[in-house]
């Protein structure tokens, strides 16, 4: 078995491995898409000292620093089960049947923002159709963008962009905001903010370059409208991926890996870190500093077991 056994290859994943090979401790990765979400991303600006940089690069320099180290990285394999052992081994079934045991294992499975599935949005990703406000929010400088989603990453998002971006129209699909009431105060308050309810989004319209709009129903007319803009910031929830860790260790109802301070799930000797646990924000550099304290979480597991 390996002493540490990380499953995903993302920041949080690759943090974990390196600091954890570090202790010169039996360290592998079993990663579906070694980046995650990373390898995804366009220009990265908040990565803190590197004013500037690109999703596939950073990927790659991810690798190079995981490969410094001796640690087996098995790519292509998804884990498709998780279960403690009677010897107190944690064995990780992968969807090809294999199965790897850690004495101690990171889950850092991240997560995947959930799409409006309507024509455009695939076209259009990273060129005007973006998923971060945190992240993509001053690209829109000056610029007119929507926020689909009222609820509180919605209508936060809506706030953040308002004194960033020249106006923001907010799309919420019932007829109420879910967001809480101070949230949804504040953004009413903007003279830059718009709310429609009802609306439906329904096809984001771009030039061929870059987005240049979307057109939406209100569900309360039938009617469709179409609105002119740059940017469209799809805020209707962020899912973790942790469908397969559901009998095994607890979640909050969001889905969302219970961690305490030492990146300690549920389950003695199994830990995690990144979008896939219940920390508030989710970012890279924040991602990568809960694999590091996920890796000496579990190292000081090792040395007191
Ligand atoms: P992920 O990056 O999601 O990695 C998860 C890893 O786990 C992947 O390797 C995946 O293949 C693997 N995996 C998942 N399920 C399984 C399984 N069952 N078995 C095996 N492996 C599995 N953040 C910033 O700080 N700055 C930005 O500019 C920025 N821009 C972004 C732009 C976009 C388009 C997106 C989508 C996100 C952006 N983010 C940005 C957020 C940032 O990418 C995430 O916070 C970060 O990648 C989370 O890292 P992670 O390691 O927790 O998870």
């Amino acid at each position: 078995p390996f002493d540490v056994l990380v499953v995903g290859g993302g920041p949080a994943g690759a943090s974990a491995a390196i600091y954890a090979a570090r202790k010169g401790i039996r360290t592998g990765i079993v990663a579906d898409r070694f980046g995650g979400q990373v390898s995804d991303t366009v220009g990265i600006e908040n990565f803190i000292s590197v004013p500037y940089t690109e999703g596939p690069k950073l990927v790659a320099h991810l690798e190079e620093h995981v490969k410094e180290y001796d640690v087996d990285l098995m790519k292509a394999q998804k884990a498709v089960a998780v279960r403690k052992t009677d010897s107190g081994l944690t064995e990780v079934e992968l969807s090809n049947g294999a199965v790897v045991s850690g004495k101690s294992v990171i889950l850092a499975t991240g997560a995947r923002w959930r799409e409006m599935n309507v024509p455009g949005e695939q076209e259009y990703r990273n060129k005007g159709v973006a998923y971060c406000p945190h992240c993509d929010g001053p690209l829109f400088k000056g610029k007119k963008v929507a926020v689909i989603g009222g609820g509180n990453s919605g209508i936060e998002a809506a706030i953040d962009l308002a004194g960033i971006v020249e106006h923001v129209t907010v799309l919420e699909f019932s007829d109420t905001l879910r967001a809480d009431a101070v949230l949804v105060k504040k953004a009413q308050s903007l003279p830059n903010v718009n709310i429609i309810k009802q609306a439906m989004t329904t096809e984001v319209l771009g030039d061929g370059q870059r987005v240049v709009g979307l057109k939406y129903k209100d569900r309360a007319t039938d009617e469709t409208h179409v609105v002119d803009l740059a940017g469209i910031f799809v805020q209707i929830g962020l899912v973790p991926n942790t469908e397969f860790l559901k009998d095994t260790i607890t979640l909050t109802e969001r889905g969302e890996v219970v961690i305490d301070d030492h990146g300690q799930t549920s389950v003695p000797g199994i830990f995690a870190a990144g979008d896939c646990t219940n920390v508030p924000y989710k970012q890279i550099i924040i991602s990568m500093g809960a694999g590091a304290t996920a890796a000496l979480g579990a190292f000081d597991h090792l040395i007191r077991n």
